[in-house]
């Protein structure tokens, strides 16, 4: 806080820095502002030796309360009092000095603070208290009456009040350097503003014709207003020196009541207590409130910030009002320019026709359950560009339950929505391939069987009839021997055409391996199932169309067997499969009924 010295260095310092200071204020308030029974209208040694001992380093105490005793002395002997008053009185002084500091100390372990309003509240009642015990003690000492003590109680607590604060908050500010941070402009506006306050207290306390005695009051207001709690008490100080200099010499509206000079200082007391006591808490509480708007600003910033991040906003509605306020990022998400007036159904408008109905029931049940809800939908931008959106939100309520307020978030889901319908469509061609053959485009075998066990279960359950067709191409290895590889792929794939276009849309035909096929028919009677699988044979017997472009024709053999109420698909294939056998045991191209 202040430069290192060397121990017996800094002693002299503190000794002399007390002493003289001491000595002057005193000097100076015995001289100028005494009443009739001696005592000063402000005792400024109190506030001026507490603010030393605030700022110095504990060990230099002792020495600063004996430069006190000596200054405290010295000064009281020069204005005539006598050795054994001055003794009492400096006993006093001293002995409010230790009850202050002790007091104050005792809720501040770090650096006393100016700046929270229950600080200065605390000092305040250590000033006071400090002021009451030193006014008991010289009143004993001095064997003086109550009035002396009232007396002696208010300037003490005045001296305390008007002078340490102002002291200490300089000293830190200067000591940590936070005075070269203020802004040369606020600097300019502080000096500007204890100026003015000098000279309006000046101009209301030096003349009587006129009095504006409340003018200094703006003035510290004002002060504490721009400058916070230093400006309050220094413009404090100011007015102190400056009322009490001028009413002690006989000046001003105060001297010109014509009362005693008892009453005269009791009433500049009280004028510097009342003001003392609005300006004070005025400033802590404004700090308070400067830091609190600074912290809500601060909130403020990072919310806008992690909305623009998360591409979330918020939106409430007002349902007293019937208005709604859109935060930026909802604005953003609308694709409208942040600020842009809205309305609630200006809002509602925003979603498409088929998605607005459902938002609008959505909310209208929230407010009436109260509960929260969640909502998607597509909603127009500005731009033209359909986006979707979700929603969550809750109702505010207010007394007695009604609803007030919805307060929701909105959310641009526009890349997720997209990115699970591609999903989507990746997943079903995925699935269909799984599902297909190549060389036919007909259901594999693997899906074949597995709709075939749907159909078996199902036939189970509701005794509906099903029957399973197994038909084979009748000499195919000729083909393959006779046309290659690929014209015999070639005939698999028409025969598997022709074979589906024999079926109704709800028979199902798949590739049950090389040049073999399932057909599996629900609902029908064995006799229609019979007829199909007849049909599907003379379809593929008369494939005129592969004929004319090149492809050998070809028959095949079927083996038809209805369902018996088999256990599983293999018993009912294998009754399929020997049927098939027996027909190409037969001479081929014909169908077979299993037994
Ligand atoms: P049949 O059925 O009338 O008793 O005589 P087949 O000559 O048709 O005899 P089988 O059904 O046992 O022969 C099937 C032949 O089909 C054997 C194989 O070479 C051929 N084959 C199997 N899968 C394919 C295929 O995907 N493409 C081609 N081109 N030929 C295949
Ligand atoms: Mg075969
Ligand atoms: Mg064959």
């Amino acid at each position: 806080m202040i430069r290192p010295l060397s121990p017996r260095v800094e002693a002299v310092f503190w000794f002399l820095l007390t002493a003289t200071g001491y000595f002057l204020l005193a000097s100076v308030s015995l001289y100028a502002t005494k009443g009739a029974d001696n005592i000063a209208a402000v005792w400024p040694p109190s506030g001026y030796f507490l603010a030393l001992l605030l700022l110095m380093p504990v060990r230099m105490r002792i020495v600063a309360f004996a430069a006190m005793a000596a200054a405290s002395m010295s000064a009281n002997m020069s204005e005539g009092i006598q050795v054994a008053a001055a003794a009492a009185y400096t006993v006093a002084n001293a002995a409010e000095a230790v009850i202050a500091l002790w007091l104050v100390r005792r809720h501040e372990a770090g650096e006393m603070s100016f700046m929270a309003p229950r600080a200065v509240g605390r000092f305040c009642i250590a000033a006071l208290t400090a002021s009451a015990g030193s006014a008991v003690i010289a009143t004993l000492l001095t064997g003086n009456g109550f009035d002396f003590l009232l007396s002696w109680m208010t300037t003490v607590a005045l001296g305390m009040l008007i002078v340490t604060p102002p002291i200490v908050m300089l000293a830190r500010m200067v000591g940590s350097n936070a005075l070269n941070n203020v802004p040369t402009a606020m600097k300019v506006e502080g000096i500007a503003l204890l100026t003015v306050a000098a000279f309006v207290t000046g101009a209301s306390f030096a003349q009587s014709d006129f009095p504006v005695t409340f003018l200094p009051c703006v003035a510290v207001i004002v002060a504490a207003y721009r400058l916070g709690p230093f400006g309050a008490a220094a413009g404090m100080l100011i007015v102190a020196i400056i009322a009490s200099l001028l009413t002690g010499q006989g000046y001003g509206p105060i001297s010109a009541m014509d009362q005693s000079q008892k009453v005269e200082v009791l009433f500049l007391q009280f004028y510097l207590v009342t003001m003392l006591f609005i300006a004070l808490p005025l400033a802590a509480l404004l700090v308070v409130q400067r830091r609190l708007a600074k912290r809500l600003a601060q909130s403020n910033r990072w919310l806008l910030q992690a909305e623009a991040a998360a591409l979330v906003g918020h939106w409430r509605v007002d349902l007293v009002a019937w208005t709604i306020k859109w935060s930026d990022q909802t604005y953003r998400i609308h694709g409208l320019e942040p600020g842009t007036p809205v309305d609630v159904d200006y809002s509602v408008a925003q979603y498409l026709p088929d998605d607005r109905v459902a938002v609008q029931k959505i909310l209208a049940d929230a407010v009436r359950s109260g509960q929260p809800f969640v909502y998607q939908g597509r909603v127009m931008r500005a731009d033209g560009e359909i986006r979707h959106v979700k929603s969550h939100g809750s109702i505010e309520t207010g007394r007695r339950g009604k609803p007030v307020g919805i307060f929701g978030t909105v959310q641009d889901i526009t890349e997720t929505v997209e990115n699970a319908r591609i999903l989507e469509s990746a997943r079903s061609a995925a699935e269909r391939i799984a599902n297909t053959d190549m060389l036919t485009g007909l259901p594999n075998r693997r899906h074949t069987l597995a709709f075939l066990d749907q159909a078996l279960r199902r036939a189970e359950q509701e005794g509906a009839p099903l029957a399973v067709a197994i038909f084979d191409i009748d000499h195919f290895k000729q083909i393959n021997d006779a046309h290659g590889h690929a014209t015999g792929d070639e005939v698999i794939r028409r025969v598997g055409q022709r074979a589906k276009a024999s079926l109704r849309d709800d028979d199902m035909v798949g590739r049950y391996g090389g040049e073999e096929f399932v057909c599996i028919l629900q609902g029908r009677s064995a006799l229609a199932a019979e007829l199909v699988a007849e049909r599907l044979r003379k379809a593929v017997q008369g494939d005129t169309e592969g004929a004319a472009t090149g492809l050998p024709g070809v028959t095949v053999s079927i083996g038809l067997a209805t369902y018996a109420g088999e256990p599983n698909i293999e018993d009912l294939l294998q009754r399929a499969d020997k049927a098939l056998y027996a027909a190409k045991r037969e001479g081929r191209n014909r169908l077979r009924m299993a037994a």
